[in-house]
């Protein structure tokens, strides 16, 4: 039954890869032509199982390495394949490839769907359990993949002291869609385990397990067969990579459990008596795999270039001691209560049978032993078989197996290496006390690991809380950086605030200030002004006195002048009549001299007499005259004088009035002593009435009465003081009264000026501003005109084309009209040889009338539309400031609509950003809770029946969530 096999190495050769291939490398291994189980590197020939080579395909690899342990392992054997090779030599491409593609998918996909393809082949009278697990081991811990809360799960033998990962998940799948969400499933929670997903795979090993266990409904024979789909992390050395640190521990770590299992294998080679398995649990899980009772297939994965030789070469040293292990593959059954009874049974009867034949040969012997001689009729005749004997040196562990309880249930065939080294050693007794203490220190190594299981799991969870813990923290900062920033924020406007308002207030006193100092200026100014108004009145009044002066004077000077003018006009008419006598004189004289010369000499010297007369009256006349400038003068200095007076008397007129009010004070005064007096001289009459009466002398009455006199004379002096005092108060006050008036009336008048002043000021202001836009009005004007001058350049340029065109256009068509009608010219002469012909130019020549008419027309229909065309534009042009005030309002409506926008995206994603959070959060609470509830809820396992539909399956299997429901379905 059982038989020795063994281990297959297949090598596999990938193409070079890009980073090779940059750098040029060289492919170093050559394939011997007629082979295809070679490879030769530096020389050295390295043979295999298989050899592939760089243009294998996945399906090729398929076919030659996994194909047949699919139907050994329906048949109830185990199986492993795992993939062996430095980082990027291929070992996942080989085992998973790219999942759902056909061409490039690997041996994981192919095997499960030919699993399931060879089970609905099968006889329907059988029935499949599938379990799937899969995890990885890194660090020598094995993570469940299809549960990440199971973190450092631990290896235990089962019954049969088989190792298996205990609590591993065990998912039953009906349908190779189920299996490939496993490995999805279980490929999603090593991304979310891990940072590098790249550096984490070459550093863990995956194990990929399928469990297929069949019953057989009519005979209840149970089958059952484990395949392990093994990607190991990469072997190559910790220097190549180049690591430091917790990286190098890591690599070191990983390449000790590779190095375990290279240690197994060469004790495996060698044949040495203990294999270390136990080294790590890499080796352990690969136990039955390596040397035990397993059909395995290695395939060594490899780079064919230079830069990568020396790990190729190790590999395939690898491979090559690999490929010396032998396993002992059995069929793991289980047999029923009936199945061994019967085996019992006949066993029984084989040995009854032999033990006969036993004592038969015994009594012979004996006879021989005697001395007698038995015929050869008489001697017995053995025909053993080796499985005869085989019991019968067994007979003893049978009656051990005879001794068990028949109902105890099905054991497992034991076959394995193992036991078969037991019974080796069951000779001697001191090796089965070292055996049984072996396995008391196994078993409590193996509690060891659970309790270390526990623990880790515990630390897990705690670390899964500090996790939490740590992302409730980080999002507390988060917030609280949110918050700060907003205070910050907050504060930075309030200080701009607040500089704001400290600029506000600065300028306010500012304002304050120049208000205090314009209205001390104002006042200062009223002050200035009044004084001035002050002056410029007395300036007036000056001026109006001088000019009253002036008038008097010229008045004076008008008469003087008439009277020199007439004074010059009686001179003159004396002149005359003198003339005029001396005309006649002359006349006379002339007459004279004819009759008498010493009359006229007479009259001359009255004349010379008369003229030094005038003479002395002129002169008297200039003297006058002179007279009257100094007089002039004079009066202009009175003039001057007069108005110094007048300064003067201003000045007389402050000191009266400030003189008056002493006066005023003084007369009150006087007042005052009056009424005393008055008093007093009340009371000295009274005294005088008394004394009077007292004394009544003569003497006395006369004095008295001279007292009397002068007391009156002197009160009516003080009345008349008082009088003249009390005239000149009220001129004072009248004079006072009037000033007052003026000075309102200057006051108002101030007033009305400083009115229109700002009035003036604010027509300014307004001004200036209506200036100001009328500049920006301009500045626009300016630029729309530019616009209109650059648009009607382009429309220029536009017409000047279309003109163009139509001028050749028209050329155009004086060009083929001068064709045309020399054509018909020469068409013309033969027209007079043939008169058929001459009828079909006729008729050409219409035609091309008509033509030229057609295009005439359309000649004109074109002009019309040009004409239009130029009109449109003109309006276009018209419209056009119209268009462009819309679009700059619509821009700017655009703009803000935009600013709207953004603020509205900002807020919308800082929403979206908090709700994103929540809902992380959210899921992250669900999935811990999910995970909380799985560790509750029993396997489900789902039987399928070969040669059924996969699509009755899948509906059976919904129905058949347990044990229960599959028997139900059994009985139908
Ligand atoms: P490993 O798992 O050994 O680290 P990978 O399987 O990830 O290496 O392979 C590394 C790269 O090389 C991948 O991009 C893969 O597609 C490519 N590759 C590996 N083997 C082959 C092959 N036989 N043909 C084509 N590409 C391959
Ligand atoms: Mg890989």
């Amino acid at each position: 039954m059982a038989n020795e096999c063994n281990i297959r190495v297949i090598c596999r050769f990938r193409p070079l890869n890009d980073s090779e291939e940059k750098s040029a490398s060289k492919i170093v291994v050559k394939f011997p032509p007629d082979t295809e189980d070679s490879v030769v590197i530096a020389g050295k020939v390295f043979v295999f199982d298989r050899v592939f080579r760089t243009d294998t395909t996945q399906e090729m690899v398929y076919g030659a390495t996994a194909k047949e342990i699919v139907e050994d392992v329906l048949s109830g054997y185990n199986g492993t394949i795992f993939a062996y090779g430095q980082t990027s030599s291929g070992k996942t491409h080989t085992m998973e490839g790219v999942l759902g593609d056909e061409k490039y998918q690997g041996i994981i996909p192919r095997i499960v769907q030919d699993i399931f393809n060879h089970i609905y082949k099968m006889d329907s009278s059988l029935e499949f359990q599938i379990k799937i697990s899969y995890f990885e081991i890194y660090m020598d811990k094995i993570r469940d993949l299809l549960d990440v809360s199971k973190t450092n799960l631990s290896v235990h033998e089962d019954k049969n002291r088989v190792p298996f990962v205990k609590g591993a998940t065990e998912r039953f799948v009906t349908t190779p869609e189920e299996v490939f969400e496993c490995i999805e499933d279980g490929k999603s929670n090593r991304h979310i385990a891990v940072t590098n997903m790249n550096e984490h795979s070459s550093r863990s090993h995956s194990v990929f397990l399928i469990n297929v266990k069949q019953e057989n409904q009519e005979t209840e024979k149970k089958l059952s067969g484990k395949l392990y789909l093994v990607d190991l992390a990469g072997s190559e050395k910790v220097s190549k990579t180049g690591a430091e640190g917790a990286v190098l521990e890591e690599a070191k770590n990983i390449n000790k459990s590779l190095s375990a299992l290279a240690n197994v294998i060469s004790a495996l080679a060698d044949a040495k008596p203990y294999v270390p398995y136990r080294d790590s649990k890499l080796t352990r899980i690969l136990q039955e795999s390596l040397g035990g009772n397993a059909r395995t297939t290695i395939i060594i994965c490899c780079s064919p270039a230079s830069y990568n030789e020396p790990e190729t070469k190790s590999t395939l040293l690898f491979g090559q001691r690999a490929k010396t292990v032998k396993n002992v593959v059995c069929v793991n059954e289980e047999l029923t209560a009936e199945e061994w009874k019967r085996r019992y049974e006949k066993e029984k009867d084989k040995v009854a049978r032999l033990k006969g034949q036993i004592a038969k040969a015994e009594l012979e012997l004996e006879r021989w032993r005697k001395g007698e001689s038995v015929g050869p009729e008489e001697q017995i005749k053995l025909n053993l078989e080796a499985n005869d004997l085989e019991s019968l040196a067994s007979s003893s562990s049978l009656s051990a197996i005879s001794s068990l309880p028949l109902s105890s249930s099905s054991t497992q065939l034991a076959c394995t290496n193992n036991l078969k080294t037991e019974q080796k050693q069951s000779s001697s007794t001191a090796s089965s006390e070292w055996l049984k203490e072996k396995e008391v220190l196994y078993s409590q190594l193996d509690e060891k690991d659970d309790e270390i299981n526990n623990q880790s799991q515990m630390i897990e969870k705690y670390s899964i809380q500090l996790q939490e813990q740590e992302e409730l923290i980080n999002q507390l900062r988060k917030e609280n950086d949110d918050l700060q920033g907003r205070i910050s924020t907050l504060e930075i406007d309030n200080e701009s605030q607040k500089e704001e308002v400290k600029e506000v207030l600065k300028a306010l006193e500012e304002l304050a200030m120049n208000f205090d100092q314009k209205q001390q200026e104002a006042e200062y100014k009223g002050k200035e002004n009044e004084n001035l108004s002050n002056e410029l009145e007395k300036r007036l009044t000056n001026l109006k006195s001088i000019e009253e002066e002036l008038e008097t004077l010229k008045e004076v000077a008008s008469s003087q002048r008439r009277r020199i003018l007439d004074m010059m006009v009686l001179l003159l008419k004396d002149l005359m009549e003198i003339g005029s006598i001396i005309g006649t004189d002359l006349n006379s004289t002339q007459a004279v001299q004819l009759f008498n010369i010493e009359n006229v000499e007479e009259d001359f010297t009255m004349t010379r007499l008369f003229v030094s007369k005038l003479k002395g009256e002129i002169k008297s006349l200039v003297s006058k005259c002179s007279h009257l400038d100094e007089h002039k003068t004079d009066s202009e200095k009175l003039f001057e004088q007069k108005s110094n007076e007048i300064e003067e008397l201003k000045l007389s007129l402050v000191q009266n009035e400030a003189r008056l009010k002493s006066q005023q004070e003084f007369s009150r005064e006087i007042d005052a002593k009056k009424r005393k007096l008055e008093e007093e001289l009340d009371v000295t009459r009274e005294e005088l009435a008394k004394v009077k009466a007292l004394s009544g002398t003569h003497d006395e009455q006369i004095i008295h009465k001279a007292l009397n006199a002068q007391l009156e004379t002197h009160v009516d002096q003080l009345k008349k003081q008082l009088k003249e005092l009390r005239n000149e108060n009220n001129d004072i006050q009248e004079n006072y009264l009037k000033l007052q008036d003026e000075y309102q009336n200057f006051k108002i008048a101030y007033d009305k000026l400083q009115n229109d002043f700002e009035k003036l000021k604010k027509e300014d202001f307004d001004r200036i501003t209506k200036f100001n836009e009328l500049q920006t009005q301009q500045d626009l004007r300016e630029q729309a005109k530019q616009d209109l001058k650059g648009l009607e350049e382009t429309v220029a340029k536009e017409l000047q084309s279309l003109h163009n065109l139509r001028k050749l256009f028209v050329q155009d068509l004086q060009a083929r009209l001068k064709k045309t009608n020399k054509n018909l010219i020469n068409s013309n002469v033969p027209e007079q040889e043939e008169d058929d012909i001459g009828t079909i130019n006729t008729g050409s020549t219409i035609a091309q009338k008509q033509k030229i008419a057609f295009l005439e027309n359309n000649l004109e229909q074109l002009t019309k539309v040009h004409k239009q065309l130029v009109r449109d534009n003109a309006d276009l042009r018209c419209e056009l400031p119209k268009l462009e005030k819309r679009l700059k309002a619509t821009m700017e409506r655009v703009k803000s609509l935009e600013v709207a926008l953004k603020e509205a995206k900002e807020g919308a994603m800082k929403d979206r950003k908090r709700y994103q959070n929540e809902v992380e959060r959210i899921k992250e609470a669900v999935r811990q809770r999910s995970i909380i509830k799985k560790g509750n809820i029993p396997n489900i396992i789902k039987p399928i029946r070969a040669g059924q539909q996969p699509s009755i399956i899948t509906n059976s299997t919904n129905l058949s969530s347990n044990s229960g429901i599959s028997k139900n379905l059994r009985d139908e």
